[in-house]
């Protein structure tokens, strides 16, 4: 399959390619040429993600140095479990879909692995050495950093704001070393993003390198990201015979594309619901029909202050009609005094402790009519709480169970450089 930029003024590439570049020479984003519509019954026995994931994504790749690989990339990357748990509730069926037991307990280890896992394969001899640069407002870097940590030929480079992260983000951020360098960016997310896009319009900088980027600009982590949403609503609808709706979290807009993805491939997904904090956008778009970004608000949900999210470029491209978008999707945003009632609340009335950005879409499904209520869905919950204690523990009252993998990152050193939020400190940090 080819792939073409959103922008229109570049070639069209091939799945490879798309990945390398991350975002298009014309500075758009890349977009598949035409969305395969699936056959529900080729998924016949397939019903993990990994099994799912290569079927669903073997039209993507067809034709590319990686096709052949494809399932054993979705092996590595979906390594992990993905489960769709029932909660109580006192309408209709409740689910929540738990994307955080990867190693860095957040769903951004699903694309993050994914990508490793194809540039591993892409990286030969006859490339110049990779260097992925990142932008992160928390827990992209370090799904990032942990699943590129270690591999040949590959430097990491992860840029994130100053005191805008959690104190565990930050040392998930900072524990690597080794082909993993950290710069702790005195500014807020957007100038991080700023920064990684300057430096892939930077000549010079281009010149030694060939740089990449793993945010969720990247095509390579969307299309993985795609898979939980249709190996969640297939097996769901082998189950009842229901399409599975959902609530997501979103704040650059990459987790809630790849669901919009999958239902445009035709897995039986309903409504698609996005939850944002304050930095409002999206629900402020869907609402006027004026897109109208801005800077970036910290929040408690502050892997979602996102003022100007990406990939809305991509969803407007998919739906360019305002009409057909509100159709398709709907968005409301969530204030923190809301996110903390919602965190404290469910402790006890659905036995849940959510992390404050997944509490976003529990507040909007508890905003829901009892019609609504009465169909089945599925609250996306985008990462363990034990990453955010400090500001969960005090609304639950308890200390939040740490997993094991994130355990293990607690305990190693730290390794960061303080920086300035200009292009000229992030080359002189690289140098
Ligand atoms: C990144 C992130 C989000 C937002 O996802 P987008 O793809 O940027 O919309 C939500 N929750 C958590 C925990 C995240 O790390």
């Amino acid at each position: 399959m080819k792939f073409r930029s959103t922008v229109g003024q570049a070639p069209m590439v091939g799945f490879c390619e798309a990945l390398l570049q991350g975002i298009a020479p014309d500075g758009g984003l890349y977009v598949p040429e035409k969305f395969p519509s699936v056959d529900l019954t080729d998924f016949a026995g397939a019903s993990t993600p990994a099994q799912v994931g290569a079927i669903m994504l073997a039209p993507f790749a067809r034709g590319s140095e990686l096709e052949a690989s494809l399932p054993v990339i979705c092996q590595e990357a979906f390594s992990f479990p993905i489960p769709l748990k029932s909660i109580p509730s006192d309408a209709g069926p409740l689910h929540v879909l738990e994307l955080f037991h990867g190693p860095t307990a957040a769903f951004k280890d699903v694309g993050a692995r994914f990508l490793a896992a194809c540039f591993e394969r892409l990286n030969g001899s006859e490339r110049l050495p990779l260097m992925i640069l990142v932008a992160t407002s928390g827990d992209t870097g370090g799904a990032v950093a942990a699943a590129f940590h270690g591999r040949a030929n590959t430097r990491v480079v992860v840029l994130f704001p100053k005191g805008l992260v959690s104190g565990r983000q930050e040392k998930q951020l900072c524990c690597w070393g080794d082909n993993v360098l950290s710069l702790r960016v005195n500014g807020n997310f957007d100038d991080c993003q700023r920064m990684v896009k300057q430096a892939f319009a930077d000549a010079k900088f281009n010149q030694a390198v060939r740089l990449s980027s793993a945010n969720s600009i990247n095509l390579g982590r969307l299309l993985p990201q795609a898979v939980y949403y249709a190996c969640a609503s297939l097996n769901y609808w082998r189950a009842t015979g229901e399409k599975l709706n959902f609530v997501i979290p979103t704040g650059n807009l990459g987790n809630g594309q790849a669901c919009v993805w999958a239902k445009t491939m035709g897995f039986p997904i309903g409504k698609i619901v996005f939850a944002t904090n304050e930095n409002r956008p999206i629900p402020d778009y869907l609402e006027t029909g004026n897109w109208a970004p801005g800077a970036s608000v910290a929040t408690l949900a502050s892997a979602m202050d996102v003022g100007n999210p990406s990939n809305m470029e991509r969803l407007r491209d998919l739906l360019p009609d305002v009409g057909k978008m509100r159709a398709a999707v709907s968005a409301y945003p969530v204030s923190d005094e809301d996110i903390r009632r919602q965190i404290s609340r469910d402790e006890v009335a659905r036995g849940e402790t959510w992390c404050p950005h997944t509490a976003t879409a529990a507040h909007v499904y508890d905003g829901f009519s009892e019609t609504e209520k009465a169909q089945s869905w599925a609250l996306v919950a985008t990462a363990h709480p034990a990453k955010f204690e400090t500001i969960v523990e005090p609304l639950v009252g308890h200390p939040v169970e740490i997993p094991d993998a994130l355990a293990r990152l607690l305990d190693l050193p730290t390794h960061v450089s303080d920086i300035e939020p200009v292009l000229e400190a992030l080359i002189d940090a690289v140098k």
